[in-house]
């Protein structure tokens, strides 16, 4: 298999959650004159102790003052129920700062658990601003539409009412916040954090918290990993920002998504929101794909050697590639680049779609979770699980992450086309089973 031109370049051209010096274990640079921390946070209650239901940008022209704060994001989903009588809900865990992780569901066919085929799900890494708000604000606007019998405009990119009602059949349970204490933090210290604040590995500086994007239980123990990628794919030095925590699922934020994979067993596609560097990447992240040795995948021990080595490509020279059928293969990749078209039509700037495994190999991410569960499990649902890296980084502010007004306002745009086609994506290539409620 040829290797791309992309895919030589990736870890040099793209920050994905990580930073290039984090990624080589260095402490994030520091860039002295860089004292903006971007968009404001906002103080107050835009949703009015939740009687203002949230409302985006694809119903109306206006521009997003602030970032949402948590108690913001818990008063707009109160205010989504009251205005639009949806059903919201608390996962039963609670984080380490004692805080609960909230969702909500909206439309489909019947009510019951099964009737929720997509899951989206924001705020697992605290410092990527505007995931909570863009999935918040998504929510709001596909029901303010449907409410209302119009369509959606996203920037250059716009859906007809018609095609309102035809996403919302898909059923969607959805997670905004997933990581509150992490957002918390960073929110009143500005101080470009990623991980939860869970303290049991370390009370001070760097070494507080979790990387939650590498908790989940997929090839989670680093010896599964061949020695020379073991400190890329994720750490066990709580110090790291990729610090995987003391075993799968330690922490109350993970089992919380996967607590909604089990409660809504039909889910079939599921999406992380993630910033930045305009990705959407589809399964797997833990190599290379391949289609043809169903026998070489992530639970076959024999391969934990080479386990990892993107750049040994499967096949010809013995490299390991992760198993994946040719019929998912084809619906993730489907689905992958018309969540990357929407986005990129959006606001004009070009989203990259690609293997999760191109940007660079990790342990325990929800994406891979999510798609792994059939494999492991052949009683589980089949999940196309999604990590999307919204935005392209703000490199005059203390922390990348931070957007510009301007930039928020276009991420905004981009996650909503991104969900909407989703969806839509969802619905055309098939939600499952017939609905049994
Ligand atoms: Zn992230």
């Amino acid at each position: 298999m040829k290797i791309s031109l992309l895919t030589l370049l990736a870890p040099l051209l793209t920050a994905a959650c990580l930073l290039p010096e984090e990624r080589a274990g260095l402490p994030r640079k520091v860039h002295r004159r860089q004292t903006s921390n971007g968009l404001a946070v906002g103080t107050g209650d835009r949703f009015s102790g939740g009687t203002i239901a949230p409302r985006g940008l694809g119903t109306q022209s206006t521009t997003l003052t602030s970032i949402l704060n948590v108690a913001e994001v818990s008063s707009g989903l109160k205010a989504l129920a009251a205005v639009y009588n949806i059903t919201i809900f608390n996962t039963p865990y609670t984080t380490f700062n004692g805080r609960t992780i909230q969702g909500g569901k909206v439309g489909g066919v019947g009510t019951c658990n099964n009737a929720y085929r997509v899951y989206l799900n924001g705020g697992i890494h605290a410092r990527e601003r505007g995931s909570h708000d863009g999935l918040l604000f998504f929510i709001g606007d596909l029901l303010y539409a449907n409410a209302n019998d119009v369509g959606l405009t996203y920037g250059s990119k716009s859906y007809t009412a018609a095609q309102v009602k035809t996403a919302l059949t898909a059923g969607i349970v959805f997670v905004p916040l997933s990581n509150p204490d992490g957002v918390a933090y960073d929110q009143s210290s500005n101080s470009c954090w990623r991980k939860n604040r869970n303290t049991a590995s370390g009370s001070s500086g760097s070494s507080v918290g979790i990387d939650l994007n590498r908790n989940f239980d997929f090839v989670w123990e680093l010896s599964k990993w061949a020695s020379s990628v073991r400190s890329d794919v994720a750490s066990s030095s709580p110090s790291s920002e990729i610090y995987h925590g003391t075993a799968p699922f330690s922490e109350p934020e993970t089992k919380s998504i996967k607590w909604v994979l089990d409660t809504y067993a039909k889910v079939r596609w599921f999406i992380d929101l993630h910033s930045y560097t305009g990705d959407v990447l589809y399964s797997w992240g833990s190599d290379t794909n391949q289609q043809t040795t169903p026998t070489m995948n992530f639970l076959n021990s024999a391969y934990n050697s080479v386990r990892g080595i993107v750049s040994d490509r499967p096949g010809s020279n013995g490299g390991y590639g992760e198993y994946v059928s040719s019929a998912e293969s084809t619906a993730n990749i489907a689905a992958a680049k018309r969540i990357g078209s929407a986005m990129s039509t959006a606001a004009g700037r070009t989203y990259s779609v690609i293997p999760a495994a191109d940007l660079y190999a990790t342990s325990g991410a929800s994406d891979d979770y999510s798609f792994s569960r059939h494999y492991a499990d052949t009683t589980k649902n089949l999940v196309h699980g999604y990590t999307v890296e919204f935005g392209f980084g703000n490199s005059g502010a203390s922390c990348p992450f931070y957007p510009t007004s301007a930039q928020h306002q276009n991420n905004i745009k981009e996650i909503g086309a991104g969900f909407m086609e989703t969806l839509l994506a969802a619905v055309d290539l098939g939600l499952g089973d017939a609905l049994v409620c």
